[in-house]
């Protein structure tokens, strides 16, 4: 999503290196859920735990524990962030075009690493998998939808609160609306957060050892 933060020279250059467990070798990955999420994302006017996320790196993972359908397609989204191939580090407050790219190279890259492990998942309900996909589909068009009504928060003077008082007063009811439809892409279910967080973590697996061999 638009994380409306401070510019933050991301992990791309550390993934697939450091953050290893010197034992093992083995990449750290943390995954924790959105209503977790530190104080300063809650003062966000916009977060909302139902489908808030983000993946500054692989032990820096929230993930909404809300519905299946919220929580795969932003798990899709936030761990394309992870992925180095194509990635933008001049993303940030002040460069709004490479923040709009980098949010669309991140749904378009992450759904194939979560896709591969929902026949894992849904071992036993193979039937709902079509479900999870179209709704990927909706919640990524409208997530891209809110991000370009979010441009005001890129351009212009003013502090970061002053950007936000602006976009909420121009384009907040239409981010709201937005944010009601890609809700009624809920499926009600709720995730088995165990065995959807170690799917995850297969995926981001799967990105990691990917960035060393496509670097
Ligand atoms: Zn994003």
């Amino acid at each position: 999503m638009p994380e409306f933060k401070e510019p933050a020279i991301s992990s791309a250059n550390q993934m697939g290196q450091g953050k290893c467990n010197k034992t093992e070798q083995e990449p750290k990955i943390v995954i924790k859920k959105s209503s977790e999420a530190p104080p300063e994302v809650k003062a966000n006017p916009f977060y909302d735990a139902e489908w808030w996320g983000r993946a500054n790196s692989p032990d820096d993972i929230y993930l909404p524990d809300s519905d299946e359908a919220l929580s795969f397609a932003i798990a899709a989204h936030e761990i394309g962030h992870l992925i180095a191939r194509g990635k933008r580090l001049d993303t940030g407050i002040d460069n709004f075009e490479a923040t709009l790219a980098e949010e669309q190279r991140a749904w378009d890259m992450g759904w194939e690493y979560i896709q591969k492990y929902l026949g894992e998942y849904y071992e036993d309900s193979p039937e709902v998998i079509p479900t999870i996909e179209q709704a990927f589909q909706e919640i990524r068009n409208i997530l891209m939808q809110i991000t370009k009504l979010s441009e005001s928060m890129y351009s212009g003077p003013g502090s970061l609160e002053e950007k936000r008082e602006l976009l909420l007063s121009e384009n907040g009811e239409d981010i709201r609306k937005l944010i009601e439809d890609m809700k009624k892409e809920k499926i009600n279910l709720k995730p088995e957060w165990d065995r959807f967080t170690t799917i995850v973590e297969k995926a981001v697996k799967d990105i990691i050892s990917d960035n060393v061999t496509q670097k």
